[in-house]
């Protein structure tokens, strides 16, 4: 291997200590503590254990964690009126809804329905539109993520060509619209792409965000390149059980790239990292206190 292994596990601890320092300085100078809502419809065995994490990370930052779990059939209209309460609750600053929800909810109709300055998720087609128009907005949590770990291995992205393999509105859209903003030109690709090698090939940052294991081998990676794996695959191992791997095959990858991230270790840890993060962004801004810098896009 002779790329640089960015650890996302420790940078998420960094982002983290800093966060927990500046909720200490919100308690002790202006008597506000930060609160994130959590709200989980269902049993899903996955968003249950992210759920939890959550909870966990939230109070050892020092803020306050309010958890609402909801049975599986719960109606739309009891869930929208929850948001409300919620949206309404001066000691609640960011209010984060489990995706997917049950068949039978709006996933749409229920993130827009929260306060768009509560929307920590970023999922909100306001902060949508405010991220596409390069204003001040809440910014999906694993896109900050990936771009935190790019400017502290770059410091400027600015005339880079990056390439985002995914176009989701989670991942692959807004992080290509953080890179634009950082004056890279931008490449998406997706399903569609008629030379996927090619676009990777010319990228000096490769965002992979696909859900396909190990989907992009080292051969197409130009030498030197930043390889930022946002996949999260679950496959098994020859010897039998079970093992994570992410988009990119990681060891012929990582035997060209200049810097690349490992799944798990990577993007992962930083996720709940920046949810914590811009629950702490969100706080500052309903209270008109400085916002932290290097926290937020
Ligand atoms: P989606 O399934 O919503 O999107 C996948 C994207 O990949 C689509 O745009 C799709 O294209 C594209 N795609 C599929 N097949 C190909 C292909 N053969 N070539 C090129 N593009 C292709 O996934 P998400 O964005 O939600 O997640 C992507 C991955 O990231 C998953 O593994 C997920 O688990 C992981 N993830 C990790 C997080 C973390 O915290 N680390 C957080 C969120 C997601 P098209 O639009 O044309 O169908």
């Amino acid at each position: 291997m002779s790329a640089v292994r960015i650890d996302g596990k420790a940078f998420a601890a960094k982002v983290r200590a800093q966060v927990a320092e500046h909720v200490t300085r919100l308690k002790q100078d202006h008597g506000i503590t930060p609160g994130l809502a959590v709200v989980l419809v269902g049993e899903d065995p996955a968003s249950q254990v992210y759920v939890r994490s959550k909870g966990k990370q939230t109070v050892e930052v020092g803020m306050n964690s309010y958890e609402h779990k909801l049975e599986a059939d719960t109606s739309e209209s009891d869930l929208l009126a929850l948001i409300d309460r919620l949206n309404n609750d001066p000691a609640v600053h960011g209010i984060l809804v489990q995706l997917p929800l049950p068949g039978h909810l709006d996933e749409d109709l229920v993130i827009n329905a929260i306060d768009p300055a509560k929307d920590v998720d970023g999922f909100h087609i306001s902060n949508v539109g405010l991220l596409g128009t390069g204003q001040k907005s809440m910014v999906p949590c694993t896109p900050l993520g990936c771009l935190m770990m790019l400017r502290d291995h770059h410091g400027s992205l600015s005339g880079m060509d990056a390439v985002v393999i995914g176009r989701s509105n989670i991942v692959g859209k807004p992080m290509a619209q953080l890179l634009l903003g950082d004056s890279c030109t931008v490449t998406i690709a997706h399903s569609r792409t008629k030379d996927l090698p090619g676009a990777v090939r010319r990228a000096d940052i490769v965002v992979a965000a696909v859900g396909r294991p190990q989907m992009v081998p080292g051969d197409w990676i130009k030498p030197g390149a930043t390889v930022i794996d946002v996949g999260i695959n679950r496959i098994d191992k020859p010897e039998g059980g079970t093992r994570l791997v992410g988009d990119v095959d990681f060891d012929s990858c990582a035997a060209v790239a200049g810097a690349i991230t490992p799944v798990p270790g990577g993007v992962g840890p930083m996720t709940i990292a920046c949810l914590l993060a811009n629950t702490l962004t969100a706080t500052c801004r309903a209270n008109g206190v400085a916002e932290p810098e290097g926290l937020t896009a």
